[in-house]
């Protein structure tokens, strides 16, 4: 019952509007059977294998968001279920997800990863690289796809006050797109940021979707996967 109890003490502090995704990965199936047991249905996971063998066990009314890296080769693999991926990180990929949906004749939603954190990672766009994509001639030519907003990773730090600016950064571009103008596959309606070390100063800067893992699951045993 630990599960249930996490989950319902996580969602009291949440606003309405905001949608928790609970993380499990690296957990078995008959952890997230609990926390589906509960009543939760939105799930993430970051790798693609185990996104995949988890959706062929679990209730068919699960909505699966992928919130890791995803190679262009593996999209196939989760375009006939994903509910929605937190992880474009380029061009090529959303080119590729539009592909694989229009196969399988979905309309697959995305967020694109922005990068603000201090820490070197190549994955990810720059606030400045967001706004040129925006003008790109190829986005508005994709058909299956829709992006819905962005997505955002804070530096691994303790230093709140670090995360809060960089959570400010990620809502002020949100903002800002928001009130520019957008093709018409694109909107700016979720902002996912927050995870369990610091959703609640994400809610407070404005996130509408937190990534909420060991707040419900407990500590990851990576020696498991
Ligand atoms: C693992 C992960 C989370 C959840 O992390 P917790 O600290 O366990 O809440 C959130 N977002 C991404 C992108 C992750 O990879």
């Amino acid at each position: 019952m630990i599960i249930k109890n996490n989950l319902e003490q996580i969602l009291q502090s949440l606003p309405k509007a905001c949608t928790l995704v609970a993380v499990s990965k690296t957990h078995p199936p008959e952890l997230v059977l609990q926390a589906y047991e509960a009543g939760q249905r939105v799930f993430g996971e970051n790798k693609v294998q185990e996104m995949v063998a988890k959706y062929e066990v679990l209730p068919k009314d699960v909505q699966w968001h992928l919130i890791g890296h995803l190679q262009s080769n593996k999209v196939k693999y989760i375009a006939p279920f994903v509910h929605l991926i937190h992880s474009v990180d380029s061009l090529k990929l959303l080119q590729e997800i539009d592909k694989q949906a229009s196969k399988n004749k979905r309309i697959i939603s995305c967020l694109l990863q922005v990068h603000v954190a201090q820490e070197e990672t190549k994955f990810g766009f720059s606030p400045k690289e967001i706004e040129a994509f925006m003008q790109s001639t190829e986005l508005p030519l994709l058909q299956s796809t829709r992006v819905i907003g962005l997505m955002g990773m804070a530096s691994f730090t303790d230093n709140k006050q670090q995360i809060r600016e960089e959570f400010i950064i990620l809502k002020k571009l949100f903002d800002t797109l928001k009130q520019g103008s957008l093709p018409l596959n694109v909107s700016m309606t979720e902002l996912s940021m927050g995870m369990s070390s610091d959703y609640t100063l994400a809610i407070e800067e404005g996130s509408t979707m937190v990534r909420v893992g060991s707040a419900i699951f407990g500590t990851r045993n990576y020696t498991n996967g």
